[in-house]
Formats: C-alpha cells, structure tokens, sequence
C-alpha cells in the first residue's frame, strides 16, 4: 500500500505516518527528515539546502525529487511506503507520477489532514523531541510523564527543529498556501484525494485514516 499523507506543518502528518509503520509494515520516507539527516552530515545536497530550509521556503524540486525516487527504489519499499511532506509542488506530483509509472507502481490512498492556521503555529511552536529515540512531545499538550525525561527510552536529551519558530512557521505556512495547496485539486481531478479531519485528537485521526484505507483496499 503506498500512501500520501498531506496536510499543512503540524497537521500531525509525522505522528500518524509512524503509527501506519507500525500498524501496516510500511516506511514512512519523510521529505523533511530526509533533507535533515543532509544537513546534519553536511554533505553537498545539505549545504544547498540548510539557508532554505530555516528560511521556512521549499528547497528546489530537483533536489528532493532526486532524494524520493533513489529512496522508493530501496527494498524496504516494496512492501509499501507513507509519503510524509512529498509531493509539496505540482511539479514534485508530476514527477512521482512519472517515477511510480516507470518503477510500475501506483498510489493507493491520497490523505490530506485539515487543520485551521491558528491551531498550528500553537503545535509546531510548542513540540519537541527526544533526542534519542525520535519519541515527539509538546510543551502544553504533550509532556513527558517525568519531567526532563523520555517516556519511551529514558532518555533526558530533547531536541527542537531550528525552523519550528514562530517567524519561519509563517513562511512555512505562506509555502504551504501557495506552493502545496494547489496539489489538492491536482489529485482531486484524479478521484483520488480524501480528507481527515487534522484538529480531532490522534486517536481519532487514525481511525478516520484507517477507515479511508479500509475502504481503498475494498475498491482495490
Ligand atoms: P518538514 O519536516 O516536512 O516540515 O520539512 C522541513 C523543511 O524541509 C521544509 O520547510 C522545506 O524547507 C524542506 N522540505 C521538505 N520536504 C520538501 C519538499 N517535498 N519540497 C521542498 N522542500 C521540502
């Protein structure tokens, strides 16, 4: 099953794309993470893209498109995979389109998660991570059961995303609106776009995403 998940920053694409891997054996292959894991080893396509990135603007199209289609050719991927923060521009759409077509695989499942503006900057503001384990936190919805201290791996290191302030989130948004929006229409026309409601909590946003790829499955 290969899935999109798409929705603004904070929309909770990443919390859910994990509980998919976990539920239903797919990789999640985060754009994002993907782009950070670049910069953290300064290599050539990280340098390219660190300024951008903490700008809160998109990094070029041939630059992630190169990432994602190396990446779902990958063997884990076989088995499925969670698109989380890809395709962000009609021309990314275009180009997995074209990349699924020649490896000869499809899209089961196009995702987006609605979320009101007001309600995000609160979310990416406030979120945190282990340092860890990846394990996310936030400052008022989500806290650690003892203070300074991971949950999941014990842990007392956290880290924050350099762009999760509220100046980049603007720009973030502003990209969202302008560059990523128009992707919705794009697999609408293709019968294939289905919404979730992104401001109920994470339980029910999972059964909601869980119903959608219940009923794809069923139409095959
Ligand atoms: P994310 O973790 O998905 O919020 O992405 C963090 C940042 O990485 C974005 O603000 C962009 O600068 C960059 N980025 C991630 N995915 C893409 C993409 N598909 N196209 C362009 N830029 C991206």
């Amino acid at each position: 099953m290969n899935i999109i998940l798409l929705g603004p920053p904070g929309a909770g694409k990443g919390t859910q794309a994990k509980r998919l891997e976990d539920k239903h054996g797919l990789v999640q292959l985060s754009t994002g993470d993907m782009l950070r894991a670049e910069v953290k080893s300064e290599s050539e396509l990280g340098r390219r893209a660190k300024a951008i990135m903490e700008a809160g603007e998109l990094v070029p199209d041939d630059l992630v498109i190169g990432i994602i289609s190396g990446r779902i050719e990958e063997p884990d991927c076989t088995n499925g995979f969670i698109l989380d923060g890809f395709p962000r521009t009609v021309a990314q759409a275009e180009a997995l389109d074209e990349m699924l077509e020649a490896k000869n695989m499809g899209l089961d499942a196009v995702i987006e998660m609605k979320v009101d503006d007001q309600a995000l900057t609160e979310r990416i503001v406030g979120r945190y991570t282990c340092a860890e384990c990846g394990e996310g936190y936030h400052e008022s919805f989500k806290r650690p059961a003892k203070e300074g201290v991971c949950d999941k791996c014990g842990s007392t290191e956290f880290t924050r995303r350099k762009d999760d302030n509220a100046d980049t989130v603007k720009s973030r948004l502003k990209a969202y609106h302008e560059q990523t929006a128009p992707i919705l229409p794009y697999y609408d026309d293709r019968g294939m776009l289905k919404q979730v409601d992104g401001m109920a909590d994470i339980d029910e946003v999972t059964r909601q995403i869980e119903a959608v790829l219940a009923e794809a499955k069923s139409t095959g």
